[in-house]
């Protein structure tokens, strides 16, 4: 399906040292650094379009965001995939409950987040794909796991051994009765009769009555979710011979780590034998004024309801890197309206002719995102330099700070 507009972001002067960007990687809490002298390959699992774009689904973005900026800055290719899960069981109880039809409360939906992300800077990803066109690649990526052996049926639906990985659950840290109780909350169906193990993964489910189905060799029906970001991941990304892993880097939002990205990590393992991603890495949740920001509460802070409202998309996105992404944080408008006084201040600054000196804090600003993309660190970098600024520090130059905000840090003035 379309992305949106492309971004250009501002090439640095050469003198300028990109170390290896280190992300931390929550199968093993450890830093890992991504190689420097090849592409990076980054698959993110995008919005089930049906409530976009509350403000943890920015917060998740701009964090992957900020991995293609710095590696783009850096003087390296990204391939960077992410998918619209077009069709899915919250997606079709949404439209039932507000009587419309899926397709358009999709299409409505896709077409949201799109102006979303234009408007918070995130450049687009090489491919945005579809579920439902994906549909002939998973149909593949199911045959190929039958030929290994990985799949039965339940009453014509057919499931994944997660077994068959030997890796399965290492990667989420959790205990078996963990992994139940959490499968069990997220989309899972755990208790279902006839299953050889609780955790054991949908791949194609047969029609039901009034949902939609796609003819296909495994009968009339659709995907499971995991299986279609591993049959797109490993379609549109390709990985050579020689590669330890499939992918770089496998991101999304802490509430995919389980069961999400660790079912589909084994079944790309049991599709092509190799680990699949480098790096997992995951977004914390944004609350909302001390409370868990969800659908069922109805606190769910839209970007469009804060745009429309006035507000600068570049304040919510300075707003949501206050705090380090990984961590669960809360959203309020104390947090926005700091925000809001920083870009003010940085605006007025970088406005004057003459400024404190600006190489040291764009180097400063590029080692802090180098390291697990710090961004409360460079955004400190910044208030510093403002204070030398108005304390009548001289040397700097305005407009090379100015690109390096906006490419690092995607915030444009
Ligand atoms: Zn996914």
């Amino acid at each position: 399906m379309n992305s949106w507009a492309e971004l250009a972001i501002p090439p640095f002067d050469a003198r300028y040292i990109f170390p290896s960007l280190q992300l931390k990687s929550t199968a093993t809490d450890e830093l890992v650094s991504l190689p420097q002298n090849r592409d990076i390959r980054m698959y993110v699992c995008g919005i089930t379009p049906y409530d976009a774009t509350h403000l943890g689904h920015a917060a998740t973005y701009i964090a992957f965001d900020l991995v293609n900026r710095y590696i783009r800055s850096a003087g390296q290719i990204m391939h960077f995939i992410e998918n619209v899960t077009d069709i899915d069981d919250p997606l079709l109880e949404r439209a039932r409950r507000d009587n419309v039809s899926w397709e358009s409360l999709a299409t409505s939906q896709i077409e949201l987040f799109r102006s979303d992300m234009t408007d918070l800077h995130v450049i687009p990803p090489e491919h945005l794909v579809g579920a439902v066109e994906s549909i002939p690649l998973v149909i593949d990526a199911i045959g190929e796991l039958q030929k290994n052996g990985a799949t039965y049926s339940v009453s014509e639906d057919i499931y994944f051994r997660v077994r068959i990985d030997p890796g399965f659950g290492t990667r989420a840290h959790l205990s078996d009765e963990e992994m139940v109780r959490i499968s069990k909350e997220r989309g899972g169906d755990p208790d279902r009769p006839g299953k050889e193990d609780p955790l054991d993964a949908m791949l194609w489910m047969q029609k039901r009555e009034n949902e939609p189905g796609w003819p296909s060799p495994l009968g009339i029906g659709r995907p499971g979710w995991h299986i279609e970001c591993c049959a797109i991941a490993l379609n549109y990304i390709h990985s050579s011979m020689t590669d330890d892993y499939s992918i770089d880097i496998q991101g999304g939002g802490s509430d995919l780590q389980f069961p999400h990205h660790e079912i589909g990590a084994s079944q790309a393992r049991a599709l092509n034998g190799k680990d699949f991603a480098r790096v997992y890495m995951h977004a914390g949740m944004i609350g909302y004024d001390g409370e868990k920001m969800s659908k069922s509460k109805g606190n769910l802070v839209l970007v469009s309801t804060l745009v429309a409202q006035g507000t600068d998309p570049m304040a919510i996105r300075c707003a949501l890197m206050s705090s380090h992404y990984s961590q669960d944080r809360m959203w309020s408008s104390a947090v926005l309206q700091e925000a809001e006084n920083l870009l003010e201040r940085l605006r007025r600054n970088l406005s004057r002719e003459e400024v404190a000196p600006t190489s040291g804090v764009v180097q400063l600003l590029i080692a802090a995102i180098s390291h697990d993309l710090d961004t409360p660190s460079a955004l400190k970098a910044l208030e510093l330099w403002c204070e030398e600024t108005e304390s009548g520090l001289t040397g700097g130059k305005p407009g090379e700070l100015s690109r390096a905000i906006d490419s690092l840090l995607g915030i444009a003035f």
